[in-house]
């Protein structure tokens, strides 16, 4: 019983603190005010008309009267029964029906009287004693036919000879249908009809333009980290279907990013498996027999350049989570590309030698451009690397370096190419180049060397190397091209905004 009654204590918060609820309650609320402001006018106006009408009436009873006196051949003398009070007035016409008629002595005191009430019963209205000008509302004992018991009265001073002799007092009902009454009660029930109106349609209508918000809420429940396929797709083009689309295109951004980070971790663990097998399998080697010193030299070797790999794919996984991530702060600063592109180039002159790869070096203009010096350093450094390890197979193995300015739609770039005459890439890989560990020939790049050969450790491919040198690029604001023939050798081309002298 009392969850039952706290449930229900919860759900009457929740509706009340909802915004259905208040938008309904300020609607009704203002419609409320609407409403009532109105029926007051009406209300007003009609009782304008009604009394407009009564006062009308009652200067009709009066002219009738004065008239009768007028025509009477006896002169009028109060009291007794003059002429006026012998007509039958009260029920000549409609127009003077239900009224009421007395005949007052010069002090006001009534003498006699015609019509609905009695001389007794007009004495106790307490009017005043006699000769009040204006007209006076006053309520009357009840009478039968006459709905409402307010009458209005007159006065008028009877004079003879230009001396008052009396009064004469004429009441005629302001509204003997109580159309006013009737008007009231209809206004009531005609407003708070349409207020009940107003509520359950506010409700619905309310209800109606929440519902695509407890969607999305709904949506955003069912939604997990290891589920982002729910989407809203809310169809038409209000501000509720551009939320939705918000929502959903946030979704798919986040889905796609939740997605590059699984494949991440998973690849990562993938290229990890190879080298940490090779290295178990190795020790396993050499410690279940005796082996020669030569054999131990050449498990320690290969342990030893395993080891190598994974300190790289370590190295180059960390760079690239750093760079995703949004760690790596690039300092830009103005950098002579020739000068960065020289340092490379000697750096890696002992690895070319090595593989017996001839590097040519075109003329090195002098080209500034923005950039941060370390991972530009990295990416050409990458992108030299490759070229010499794709192109040491081949016969006269030889790679091009060249730097330059160019022009293009109104901006001036710096380029740098690295052609070689390697392997070349078939063109269904180009478009894959850059992804993350891709590599075209995976057996080959892993391991250029035969396990139980000695050779360079540098030479294994980790598949990130490209990957890097394109995040560079693109921090860079610039653009990687890759141009290729499978056999022939490739050309990869950088360009980077060049910075515009004294900017
Ligand atoms: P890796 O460490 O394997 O070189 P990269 O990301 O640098 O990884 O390169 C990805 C793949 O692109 C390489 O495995 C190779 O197949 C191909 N590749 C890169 N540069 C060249 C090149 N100059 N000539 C031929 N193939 C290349």
């Amino acid at each position: 019983m009392s969850s039952r009654i706290s449930q229900f204590k919860q759900t009457l918060t929740q509706v009340i603190h909802s915004i259905r609820f208040r938008l309904v309650l300020w609607f009704v609320l203002i419609l409320a005010i609407v409403l009532i402001a109105f029926s007051g006018f009406v209300y007003w106006r009609q009782a304008q008309d009604i009394r407009s009408i009564a006062i009308t009436r009652l200067n009709l009873a009066v002219e009738h009267l004065e008239g009768v006196q007028a025509e009477s051949e006896h002169a009028f003398e109060p009291p007794g029964s003059s002429a006026i009070l012998s007509q039958n007035i009260t029920t000549n016409s409609d127009v003077l029906a239900h009224q009421v008629v007395a005949l007052q002595d010069a002090n006001g005191k009534v003498l006699d009287s015609n019509g609905v009430l009695t001389s007794e019963q007009i004495q106790q209205l307490n009017l005043p004693a006699g000769g009040w000008s204006g007209v006076r509302q006053v309520s009357v004992p009840k009478i039968t036919q006459v709905e409402n018991n307010r009458y209005l009265f007159i006065n008028p001073a009877i004079q003879q000879n230009g001396r008052i002799i009396g009064y004469l007092l004429v009441g005629v009902p302001l509204d003997a249908n109580n159309q006013l009454g009737k008007l009231v009660i209809s206004l009531i029930l005609g407003n708070l009809l349409t207020l009940a109106i107003a509520l359950m349609g506010g409700f619905w209508l309310a209800d109606r333009a929440m519902r695509p918000v407890r969607t999305i809420s709904q949506t955003a429940r069912q939604i997990s980290e290891t589920d982002l396929r729910k989407r809203l797709h809310f169809p038409g083009r209000d501000e509720l279907s551009e939320l939705g689309n918000t929502f959903d295109a946030m979704l798919d951004r986040l889905q796609a990013a939740f997605e590059r980070q699984r494949q991440f971790t998973a690849d990562a663990s993938h290229e990890l498996r190879t080298p940490l097998t090779i290295i178990d399998l190795e020790a396993s080697r050499g410690l279940t027999a005796r082996r020669s010193v030569d054999e131990y030299e050449k498990i320690l070797h290969t342990i030893k350049t395993e080891n190598h790999f994974m300190i790289r794919l370590v190295t180059n996984l960390l760079a690239l989570a750093r760079m995703e991530a949004g760690q790596l702060s690039l300092k830009f600063e103005p950098l002579d590309l020739s000068e960065l592109v020289s340092e490379v180039i000697e750096r890696l002159a002992p690895l070319a030698i090595a593989q017996g790869v001839k590097l040519n070096i075109d003329e090195l203009p002098r080209v500034i451009v923005l950039g941060d010096r370390p991972t530009l350093s990295q990416m050409f450094s990458n992108l030299v690397e490759n070229a010499i390890k794709y192109s040491a197979s081949v016969d006269s193995p030889r790679v091009t370096i060249s730097t330059g300015e160019g022009v293009e739609k109104d901006h001036s770039f710096a380029w740098i190419k690295i052609a070689d005459n390697g392997i070349g890439i078939a063109p269904e890989h180009q478009e894959h180049i850059f992804d993350r560990f891709y590599q075209v020939d995976k057996a080959r790049a892993r391991m250029d060397k035969p396990v139980d050969e000695p050779g360079e450790p540098e030479s294994s491919g980790t598949g990130l190397g490209l990957a890097i040198a394109q995040w560079v690029v693109q921090a860079h604001h610039g653009e990687i091209r890759l141009h290729s023939e499978l056999g022939q050798g490739s050309t990869f081309e950088v360009c980077l905004p060049a910075k515009a002298p004294g900017a």
